[in-house]
């Protein structure tokens, strides 16, 4: 494997005397395998020098991949400047992580709209295709491709590529978890140590290393990691070599001779073989492997692709559900994604029109099965090709035992278009759907009752509840602190700090997931979470990576909302935590006895 830096600086290309050895152009780094397989890590302003490299040298047409970390404009500022993708006949495939509100190609297309640059997106010559990440892994030709989310503002993922035997990651705009780390006054945090892994015996490690400690401590929360700790963490995984890289803008040649001496001094003092420098513009790095085997790595049990979305105008929907509104809210999501669908009420017309047409995907509820659901899929399964079309059922209550029926999945009243089309579209696409609605609580309906009856909900803020939400997220943190009551069809909040919202839809709800137990409900990273990673809280505006939910119960034992925290940040929740936050809790039930 081969490896050649074209864009070494970070936040913003620097040209001029004081940068001409270490380069003054943004992240972009070229990623050959010995067959050839051409990888683009980002595509900043040093894509441009790549560009015009290839074009020179290439044999046409061309074809290439460009993995980008995030869309931050020095990572992608470089790809109207490339030229390759301008040439009728190349292929290009662009990746970067899902979940940025818009989809990759609007984002891009974003950059090139008119006020900023005379050629539109769609005016590129090449194939270009498009595709979403989330974390897990996948492969390029003869190269193997893992994602691991950064801890970074903005959706950030970092890419370990091996192949011909030996690995490169590329770490890059990512901070330590652990701020008290970062500062070099503490250990790493769980999370740190995931991040650790994922370097795990690279070849080469290509590592955000853009402060030192002093000045991190005016940085903290910029997303970005002192070169102490990239050393720590790089030698704790057995990293052979280290390229320090996104090099702060205001530093010089000179600045960076100094400090990769002090980096040296500062390994051999651990008495470490790893070996480090600081990236710069033109060089290039060969790989060779010893013939050890690479290590496993926990991500590459899951698929990072999310399907292509063109692939999905295939399928037909077949309903069978006979209640109104619940046909209107699943026709729009389906439209959404421009499915057709396939209508039938009675059951003899829903085993008709399967006949017919070989719908992706059934969804019935119980006036439109006749009444009987758990009957009708059964005869559904038994039919030609039945045996393998998912089914799912329209439900007040999640019915347990419909599995060995054959029902696939429920969607229980009340959910939301959105809900409905992220869950349906995964069916139909066949891949995971990362975001779960709660099971409603056997005590549903007194618990209902028993909320009602306390009389707040949509009553003013009140000081004796906002002075414990304030409490909270200064004691933990955290920018958000709520008191959330979960209503039918929603979450209200009686007490919000840190956040401009008064309700959210009930299938978005954390607090949903965690009013089901008497335990706190801990998520210490949303992304990494198959229940909430594509819930558009954390895909969108709210941004939520962390959340700790303590169920707030009254004298009955209905557990009717919960105090809650909420950081756009991944944190680690350790007892101690827990317990404080149930004795904020606490105080949070003795003023509803006062209600
Ligand atoms: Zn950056
Ligand atoms: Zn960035």
């Amino acid at each position: 494997m081969k490896v050649r830096f074209w864009g070494t600086r970070g936040s913003i290309a620097k040209a001029g005397p004081s940068t001409v050895r270490f380069g003054g152009n943004t992240s972009c780094i070229e990623v050959r395998s010995n067959s050839g397989t051409l990888v683009v890590l980002d595509c900043g302003t040093g894509g441009h020098g790549l560009g015009q490299a290839l074009m020179k040298s290439e044999t046409k047409p061309m074809k290439g991949h460009i993995l980008i970390t995030h869309t931050h404009w020095d990572h992608i500022q470089g790809i109207p400047f490339f030229a390759p993708l301008f040439v009728p006949g190349n292929e290009w495939d662009i990746y970067a992580p899902q979940g940025l509100g818009q989809s990759l190609q609007e984002t891009l297309a974003g950059q090139m709209q008119y006020t900023y640059f005379p050629v539109k997106l769609e005016g590129m010559g090449a194939t270009i295709r498009y595709h979403d990440l989330v974390e897990g892994a996948f492969e390029i030709d003869d190269v193997s491709v893992q994602t691991h989310y950064m801890n970074h503002p903005g959706l950030t993922l970092g890419y370990r590529l091996e192949s011909d035997g030996v690995s490169a990651v590329y770490a890059c705009d990512h901070e330590p978890f652990s701020r008290e780390y970062a500062k070099g006054q503490g250990p790493m945090g769980e999370q740190d140590l995931h991040h650790v892994a994922f370097l795990n015996q690279a070849d080469l490690a290509i590592h955000d290393a853009q402060y030192t400690t002093n000045e991190y401590a005016a940085k903290m929360g910029w997303g970005h990691t002192p070169i102490s700790c990239a050393i720590d963490m790089c030698s704790k995984a057995g990293v052979r070599r280290l390229a320090l890289t996104h090099h702060d803008p205001m530093r010089t040649d000179d600045d960076l001779d100094v400090l990769v001496d002090e980096a040296r001094l500062s390994l051999a003092d651990l008495s470490s073989s790893m070996e480090v420098f600081a990236a710069a513009e033109g060089m290039v790095i060969e790989l060779v492997g010893d013939g050890t085997k690479m290590p496993e790595n926990a991500s590459a049990a899951f698929s990072a692709l999310t399907e292509a979305h063109p692939a999905i105008l295939e399928h037909r929907v077949l309903l069978g559900v006979a209640d109104k509104a619940h046909f209107e809210t699943i026709s729009q999501a389906l439209s959404a994604d421009g499915l057709d669908s396939i209508v039938a009420l009675s059951a003899d017309e829903i085993i008709n029109q399967f006949r017919a047409h070989k719908p992706s995907l059934i969804v019935l509820d119980a006036g439109g099965a006749g009444g009987d659901m758990v009957t009708l899929c059964k005869a559904l399964r038994a039919l030609e090709g039945g045996a393998d079309c998912p089914i799912i059922l329209i439900a007040d209550q999640e019915i347990r035992g419909g599995e060995d029926e054959g029902v696939s999945d429920w969607l229980i009243k009340p959910f939301t278009q959105e809900y409905a089309r992220t869950r349906l579209r995964a069916w139909v696409l066949r891949t995971t759907c990362r975001w779960q609605q709660a099971r409603l609580p056997k005590d549903e309906t007194k618990r209902i009752l028993a909320l009602q009856k306390l009389g707040i909900l949509d009553t003013e803020s009140e000081e004796r509840f906002d002075r414990i939400t304030r409490i909270a997220a200064a004691a933990f943190d955290v920018p958000i602190a709520l008191v959330s009551l979960v209503d039918t069809d929603r979450q209200w909040f009686k007490s919000c700090v840190g956040v401009d919202l008064s309700e959210t839809p009930r299938d978005q709800a954390f607090c949903a997931h965690a009013i089901l137990k008497d335990e706190i409900l801990v998520v210490p990273d949303a992304l990494l979470d198959a229940r909430f990673a594509d819930n558009p809280l954390v895909t969108g505006e709210a941004r939520v990576r962390f959340y700790a939910g303590a169920p707030l119960s009254l004298a009955d034992g209905s557990r009717v909302g919960t105090l809650c925290l909420i950081d756009t940040q991944p944190h680690n929740f350790d007892d101690r935590k827990a317990k404080l936050l149930k004795d904020l809790g606490a105080l949070v039930e003795a003023e509803f006895t006062k209600a």
